[in-house]
């Protein structure tokens, strides 16, 4: 079935034809619940009926011009995704990679612009940015890298949420020019750092005239529970990306800027014949209308807040059980031993999880899944941890 695809995915034999809101049905009329939305990008589930009607209409009006002219519908995007982040505008790509990849741009002839000929952007250890060069070369993940030397020069790497590491780094090296970091760290194991981390990060990107680039493309439309999750921190970065949920299943990616920052890239400096076309744009405008027009951001978090409750129930006096933790509905499940196993037996009993940094469970339940659901998840998820661990 898949044997003219390239093998770089170990995939589940599974194949999915159908899906609406939480749940997905397989090519044998089988269903499950999906507690992963293809990697934090339903958010708003499948099909939903907002994305659908946008498509239609745009699809019977016009999919693409190119960006040699004006894009009505991504000028409205950009004028609402400015209003919703308090960032000053947006460049248009088609994944998160892109986005970043326009961020590490801005970041490089920021500095080329201080004189600073060989600038350096500070990423952290187990991060995820991307697979593309320069976002591999970000990555903080060695397994990522193997195989692909040379990788692009101009990255260091501390340790997340370790901010006299990050000093030390500034201190040592006057060539860095920015900071990209997560605000949770997603494929690295949901990691959450202390509530003051990004707060910090921005006093020292002040003091020292760096970029604090944050990289969204996983926590931002709303997964944490704030539109964007630096929104927790009563703060704004200098840089942005996203992607992911931005369109629901339609590829979009976007990196915002604001200040000088928002300056720095001018005519001819960068492009894509894709970004911001008038299909993808649709969609994201249905997208963050469906998320302000509900109360699906302010609930990620209770919802969060409650499936982590239940977990903490079934799974209390588990030893193998490390940590229970979660930002909005970013959820990780850390076990004491490694869990990939489990992604099949969960698969088996019809729900979809996802297992990072080879110990986290991670789950990433659209925004809409509601009460039942997660009572469904999470009896059902407990019962096969507790099998397993025994
Ligand atoms: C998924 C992800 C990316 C890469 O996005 P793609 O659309 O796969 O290129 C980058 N950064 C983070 C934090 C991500 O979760």
């Amino acid at each position: 079935m898949t044997s003219h695809i390239m093998p770089t995915y170990a995939r589940q034999s599974v194949t999915f034809e159908r899906g609406e809101g939480v749940w997905l049905w397989d090519t044998d009329g089988r269903r499950y619940l999906d507690a992963v939305a293809g990697i934090a990008v339903c958010n708003l589930g499948h099909a939903h009926p907002a994305v659908h009607e946008a498509l239609c209409k745009q699809s019977k009006t016009l999919l693409h011009t190119s960006n040699l002219y004006g894009v009505a519908l991504q000028a409205q995007l950009a004028d609402r995704l400015i209003e919703l982040s308090g960032m000053d505008n947006v460049f248009f790509g088609n994944s998160g990679a892109e986005a970043n990849e326009a961020a590490l741009k801005i970041a490089r002839k920021y500095g080329h612009q201080q004189g600073i000929e060989e600038p350096v952007v500070l990423t952290m250890e187990k991060s995820f940015h991307g697979r593309t060069m320069a976002t591999l070369s970000a990555t903080g993940n060695p397994k990522i890298k193997q195989g692909f030397l040379p990788l692009l020069a101009g990255f260091t790497h501390v340790p997340y949420n370790d901010i006299p590491a990050i000093e030390a780094a500034i201190a040592a090296d006057p060539n860095i020019v920015a900071i990209l970091v997560e605000p949770v760290q997603g494929e690295g194991g949901v990691n959450i750092p202390a509530d003051d981390y990004l707060n910090k990060i921005r006093a020292l990107c002040d003091q020292h005239n760096l970029l604090m680039m944050l990289d969204e493309i996983q926590t931002g439309a709303g997964r944490t529970g704030q539109f964007l999750a630096f929104q927790h921190n009563n703060l704004l970065p200098d840089v942005c990306t996203m992607a992911k949920a931005l369109g629901n299943g339609v590829p979009i990616g976007a990196c915002l800027a604001r200040g000088k920052a928002a300056e720095v890239l001018t005519a001819g400096n960068h492009g894509s014949t894709f970004g911001g076309n008038p299909l993808a744009c649709s969609a994201a405008l249905a997208v963050l209308q469906t998320l302000t027009n509900s109360d699906l951001i302010t609930t990620a978090h209770s919802k969060g807040q409650k499936i982590c409750q239940l977990f903490s129930e079934t799974l209390a006096g588990n030893p193998h059980v490390i940590n229970i933790r979660h930002k909005g509905l970013m959820i990780g499940i850390e076990l004491d031993k490694a869990c990939g196993a489990l992604v099949g037996q969960a698969l088996e009993k019809g729900v979809l999880i996802n297992v990072t940094a080879d110990n986290t469970i991670r789950l990433l339940p659209p925004l809409i899944i509601d009460d039942t659901q997660i009572a469904t998840l999470t009896e059902l998820l407990s019962a096969l941890i507790q099998e397993f661990s025994r």
